[in-house]
């Protein structure tokens, strides 16, 4: 029996304009996204002016992190104490705790056998609890009808707020995810598609919004020095209203951000690669059941889910400890305890109210997940796929 030796948390190294423009930026002693000659842009705000035009959207305000773009995206948008908000009950935790922290009330729709939102809950979760917001988690990449969600926010006023962590260059119909709703965004942590380390980008169309979202992330009076901001005039009618809660991101996470979005074209097609590479094999192996990919989805392979549903979730930890005795790194999220990353809704347990999620919890009580690092090439997916194939069937 052979073993697959190379790290599932190994992403690529900064390409070299990215260390080259963070050890001239250090040589600088100029961090602070704020700290630049007069005319001078920052690193920051050119990433900024670059992400949005990369986005075709008029505004970008780079920040912390995903989970606190998320936090302020809300408050910006117009959340008061005791709104409700919907969100996927598939999700990573700084979604539901973002919202709680806006000040929200959490409530969770189901997904379906896709991983995306189930519509007909979506629905009938709006009728019973006339949200003011809808959080869509664009989860582990897997689009919903956008078209369809979008018309359900419209027919009932709910603001639409995408959580594209995992979406950044995928797209719906052809228009890239995280332009369907009213403000999007993104995760520039390590495992997502552009790597700093930390950090999160919210862009959007909205003026006002984006205005508030500036003062929120610490701008101070330096409204002027960003890259893909709102008018000067419209962000100084919100600085005294709107709280300070400081989360800039800073000039060298920027830095070594603005080389990795111009591979981003060329490496959402290598993430794909390797993602057909694996999907092939496993559709070979009995028991496996895999998300359809829909034709209008144009997705970013950085990851895979799969399904056992002959399995006993009782099993679930044996497949996962016998693969990763083969070197072969899977999550689970069907465990009773949150592991790793991962953790059910109902570990959620500071929500005011936790509504059983039936279809959620069989689905991920049956449903194996799996990073696809850049560093591996389609030979180690062929070697990973091998082992999955022996192993999830024995
Ligand atoms: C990573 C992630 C986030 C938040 O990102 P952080 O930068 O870690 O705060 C939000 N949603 C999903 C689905 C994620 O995977």
């Amino acid at each position: 029996m052979y073993t697959f030796d190379k790290s599932f948390t190994q992403q690529e190294g900064i390409p070299q304009a990215g260390i080259d423009a963070a050890l001239a930026l250090l040589n600088s002693g100029r961090l602070h996204r704020y700290n630049v000659e007069p005319g001078q842009s920052s690193e920051a705000s050119q990433f900024e002016a670059e992400l949005a035009m990369w986005m075709g959207q008029d505004y970008c305000l780079a920040c912390a992190s995903g989970g606190y773009a998320l936090q302020i995206a809300l408050g910006a948008a117009g959340l008061q104490a005791g709104d409700t908000v919907l969100t996927n009950a598939f999700t990573l935790a700084p979604v539901p705790g973002a919202i709680h922290h806006a000040g929200g009330r959490v409530r969770l729709v189901e997904v379906d056998a896709n991983y995306c939102v189930d519509l007909d809950h979506l629905e009938q979760q709006m009728r019973t609890h006339s949200p003011r917001f809808f959080v869509i988690s664009h989860m582990r990449g897997h689009l919903a009808d956008m078209e369809a969600v979008s018309a359900l926010c419209a027919e009932r006023d709910v603001i639409l707020i995408e959580d594209c962590a995992h979406t950044l260059g995928a797209r719906w119909n052809g228009r890239l995810s995280g332009t369907f709703g009213r403000a999007a965004c993104f995760s520039t942590q390590t495992y997502k598609h552009l790597n700093s380390g930390e950090g999160g980008v919210i862009t959007s169309d909205d003026e006002a919004l984006m205005a508030r979202a500036v003062v929120m992330s610490g701008s101070y009076m330096n409204v002027t020095l960003h890259g893909a901001a709102p008018p000067a005039e419209t962000i100084a009618d919100q600085v005294v209203t709107t709280p300070n809660c400081s989360g800039r991101m800073d000039n060298l996470r920027a830095a070594i951000l603005r080389p990795q979005l111009l591979a981003l074209t060329h490496n959402i097609e290598r993430w794909n690669r390797r993602y057909r590479a694996i999907e092939a094999m496993l559709a070979e192996v009995p028991g496996v059941v895999l998300p359809e990919r829909p034709l209008k989805e144009a997705f970013v392979g950085s990851s895979i889910q799969f399904r056992l549903p002959a399995r006993a979730a009782a099993d679930f930890s044996d497949v996962v400890a016998r693969c990763r005795q083969r070197g072969v790194v899977l999550s689970w999220f069907g465990a009773d305890r949150p592991v790793g990353f991962t953790s059910r809704y109902d570990s959620w347990q500071y929500l005011d109210q936790i509504e059983p999620m039936p279809q959620t919890r069989s689905l991920l009580a049956t449903t194996l997940d799996m990073r696809i690092p850049l560093t591996f090439s389609l030979d180690d997916m062929a070697q990973i796929g091998a082992i999955l194939g022996e192993e999830v069937t024995r």
